[in-house]
């Protein structure tokens, strides 16, 4: 069994940077998590961590039942992938692969054959002989990825390991690690700070700002349910439209209000909103759910946001396009045959049941 379980684990750097602070975070056997977030936010630094690679100044790791704060990172049954491939220019691919192995003094045929199931798996057997000059990024990094293999650990870490491929390969790329965890059924931590490659990759996704944890959960739900505006502007592309503006009551019903923007809140929301009649508030659409009200047959008038079309992005199957109301600017996304004018003044539907709301002081989600 591999859980790694991170209890109140911090770090502070030499000059009392706190990179990470006091993380709590289990991860099951044999689960794919994803630790994501902006540049800077303690992701290296807690996968460098839990790898043995940098001294945990507060809290404790366990890897399985193993309590490991001590433990050297070649004796922690773990095998990293890196951003730059970390391969020996001077050793062959098959050396590269066999290494670890060598240095474990593991029988000669038994390196033969690891090497050469990991480089089926891979499909890098032609590349053997080669030297890693002689090889592409893609190539780089599956030896890389095939280097790790071979050890069987407990464990895999990958540190941003696409993130020097070009878009194409990395989506390549990421649909062959998804195949790699299925068929391997290991434990794998992996960092990036690119959030599509998180909603895709992960069982759960970890979101970290400025060394905390914010939310961890499947990445559905931190896409449905984010648990602060943070999280609900990280994830998600383009991000959650935000708009600031206060909650007004009207002939018994209550709405949104900001300068041209007047929508009334759903009955369901009502409750949860009470305290905040009278108080500004944040209000969060996702792109998806604003409609060209042309393209809307039976549109409540009270769901309507007139704004200006000020920028289109014609992407093909869709359309993204940029509304700006005077106070606010946010994003729509509209089906491709949706063909509106620059310039053109629209009006939008918001579908109310979709908002989200956040507590302008604390950004923590309301609904
Ligand atoms: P991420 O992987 O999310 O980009 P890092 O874990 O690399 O973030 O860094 C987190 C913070 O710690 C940053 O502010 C970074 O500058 C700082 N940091 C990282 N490594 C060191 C180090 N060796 N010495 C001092 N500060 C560091």
């Amino acid at each position: 069994m591999a859980q790694v379980s991170l209890r109140n684990i911090s770090k502070v750097y030499a000059g009392a940077v706190k990179a990470v602070d006091n993380i709590s975070l289990g991860i099951e056997n044999k689960e794919f998590m994803v630790l994501v977030g902006p540049s800077g936010c303690g992701k290296s630094t807690t996968l460098r961590m839990i790898a043995g690679l940098e001294e945990i100044s507060e809290g404790k790791l366990y890897i399985g039942d193993r309590f490991v704060n001590d433990i050297p990172a070649k004796d922690r049954d773990i095998a990293m992938v890196f951003q730059n491939y970390a391969l020996y220019p001077h050793m062959t691919v098959f050396e590269n692969m066999a290494f670890g192995l060598k240095l474990r003094r593991y029988p000669k045929q038994e390196i033969v054959n690891r090497v050469n199931e990991a480089a089926d798996i891979l499909g890098i057997k032609k590349l053997l002989e080669r030297h890693p000059r002689e090889l592409s990024g893609g190539e780089r990094q599956r030896v890389a990825v095939g280097r790790a293999i071979v050890r069987k650990p407990l464990v895999f870490l990958f540190d941003e390991p696409l993130s020097n491929l070009d878009a194409k390969l990395r989506t390549q790329m990421r649909t062959e690690l998804h195949k790699l965890h299925a068929r391997l059924k290991s434990t794998m931590i992996y960092v990036t700070h690119d959030q599509v490659e998180a909603m895709t990759l992960g069982d759960r996704i970890a979101v970290m700002k400025d060394g905390i944890l914010q939310q961890v959960d499947a990445p559905v739900d931190v896409y449905d349910r984010p648990k602060n505006k943070f999280v609900a502007s990280f994830i998600g592309s383009p991000p959650m439209n935000f708009m600031s503006g206060r909650l007004i009551k009207k002939n018994g019903k209550i709405y949104f209000e900001e300068g041209r923007i007047l929508v009334k809140i759903v009955d369901s929301m009502k409750n949860k909103l009470a305290d905040f009649l009278n108080k500004e508030i944040i209000m969060g659409i996702r792109c998806e759910n604003i409609y060209d009200k042309l393209f809307v047959s039976d549109a409540p008038p009270e769901n309507i946001v007139k704004a200006s079309c000020e920028v289109i992005e014609p992407m093909g199957s869709e359309v993204y396009l940029y509304l700006n109301t005077g106070k606010h600017t946010f994003i729509a996304r509209v089906g491709g045959h949706d063909k509106p004018q620059v310039g053109q003044d629209m009006e939008l539907v918001f579908d109310m049941n979709k908002v989200h709301f956040f507590d302008k002081a604390t950004e923590e989600t309301i609904i």
